[in-house]
């Protein structure tokens, strides 16, 4: 049986995830595989923070079993297999229950709940990534499958939960997410120590901005989690569970391995016909415009795309993208990666691919005598110190502040579902 649920924090307080810790420990039911956190489209206005959903699959567990987590000290095991009973309506009921409690009253929070025998198919969650999706498209797909909802307010959340419910993994990492329940943060040099230490283990990314001296896997202090460490391998996050409890036993009781679509640029259509608001892409573009700034730091350029002509623009939080960004020129050629809102393709990273050449005209010197050279009207140009006149100019190569490659906004302004410039090779399949 399968339980997916989404939109139930505010920007005061909440996670999707914490409550979905309380619903596997209180549900008496095992876990079969990993909880799995699940991020939408991004550009959805009505997210809180990174538009994630969540999505559970329950049972007597059978087969093998491994610890994924552990809830107030107690260990959480995901099973291989299950033998699964009991009805998704009486499921459904038990799980309003919990999120009915739980959840945090605010005018833009509307939980869904969804309880499934089966997943739903793929081109829901596809579609949820691509465009802003309607609620009776959610309780469409609810009713032809035969599943269990809930919802809260506006049910607003039904769409996320039947999204998170249609995912099928292909590209994947993992997130291991520690919650605090008494509110202790460590100073930022102990947060260092830590995230650069999390950065050590095999597998993890993201855990750390060097450059900018900056521990991401410390989030917003306004929510239940303490801690969020990524990485492609399961195995290398089971691991460190046990030194994280005895490193911060004072500050985490609870934490859960979560399989995600994180970090797999799941959101970007390659290639599309035509251009959506809303949505995310990756499309190779000729530059038509030198990039020029306005106020705040923002900087816009002009491409040509399908022989039409797009505004791309790298906006102040995108750092040294920003910076080779500026750079571009007449005639490049760039594969930008981007979401596309109100006419502007924003960049989240770019490969440039080719970069053109411009040639300057410069006088020169002279051939004979070598001195500096002046115009001669139509005739060319003359000599200044001996009269020679010739009928060209010497033109050089003006030097480009960049060269050809990859360029990514710094790690702690990245979308979740953005795939790291790093782990391109590692992840595509
Ligand atoms: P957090 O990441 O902190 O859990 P959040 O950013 O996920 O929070 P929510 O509070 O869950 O934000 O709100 C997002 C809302 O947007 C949910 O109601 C969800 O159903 C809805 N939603 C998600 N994707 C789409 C989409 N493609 N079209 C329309 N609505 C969507």
């Amino acid at each position: 049986m399968y339980v997916a649920i989404d939109d139930t924090d505010s920007p005061g307080g909440m996670c999707t995830t914490f409550l979905m810790t309380e619903i596997i420990g209180r549900i008496g039911l095992d876990l079969i595989g990993l909880p799995q956190l699940v991020r939408l489209n991004p550009n959805i206005p009505y997210k809180t923070r990174g538009n994630a959903a969540l999505c559970a699959r329950f049972g007597r567990g059978t087969g093998q079993s491994r610890r994924i987590g552990t809830i107030e000290g107690k260990a959480v095991l995901a099973w291989s297999d299950a033998s699964e009973s009991g009805s998704t309506e009486e499921l459904a009921g038990l799980v309003s229950e919990i999120v009915g409690e739980m959840y945090e009253r605010h005018e833009n929070t509307n939980p869904g709940i969804v309880v499934s025998e089966r997943r739903f198919p793929g081109w829901f969650y596809q579609e949820a990534l691509k465009r802003e999706m309607r609620k009776e498209e959610a309780l469409s797909i609810i009713r032809e499958i035969g599943a269990s909802f809930r919802e809260f307010g506006n049910g607003r959340g039904l769409i996320g939960a039947s999204a998170a419910m249609s995912w099928h993994p292909g590209r994947r990492t993992f997130e291991l997410l520690a919650y605090n329940h008494y509110g202790n943060t460590p100073d930022n040099d102990e947060k260092m120590k830590i995230a650069k230490w999390a950065d050590s283990v095999p597998g993890t990314f993201s855990s750390v901005d060097s450059r900018h001296n900056k521990a991401l896997i410390f989030p917003s202090p306004r929510t239940p989690v303490y801690m969020g460490i990524r990485s492609t391998l399961e195995e290398s996050l089971i691991n460190i569970i046990e030194p994280i409890g005895a490193r911060e036993e004072t500050a985490c009781e609870r934490y859960m391995i979560y399989e995600t679509n994180q970090a797999t640029d799941d959101h970007i259509q390659a290639d599309p016909e035509i251009l959506e608001n809303l949505m995310s892409c990756s499309l190779i573009a000729e530059i038509s415009s030198v990039p020029e700034a306005v106020q705040g730091g923002h900087w816009f350029c002009n491409a040509i795309w399908n022989g039409k002509t797009i505004k791309a623009a790298a906006f102040e939080p995108s750092g040294e993208l920003r910076e080779s960004f500026r750079n571009l020129a007449t005639g490049d050629m760039v594969r930008f990666f981007g979401s596309y809102n109100s006419a502007v393709l924003n960049i989240e990273k770019m490969e440039i691919i080719t970069l053109s050449k411009e040639f300057i005209r410069s006088g020169g010197r002279c051939r004979i005598c070598g001195g500096s050279i002046e115009s001669a009207g139509k005739s060319g140009v003359r000599c200044r110190s001996c009269g020679e006149v010739r009928e060209y100019y010497s033109y050089s190569e003006r030097k480009r502040n960049l060269l050809p490659g990859w360029y990514e906004v710094p790690a702690s302004s990245r979308r979740h579902l953005a795939m790291p410039v790093d782990l391109m090779g590692i992840m595509e399949q």
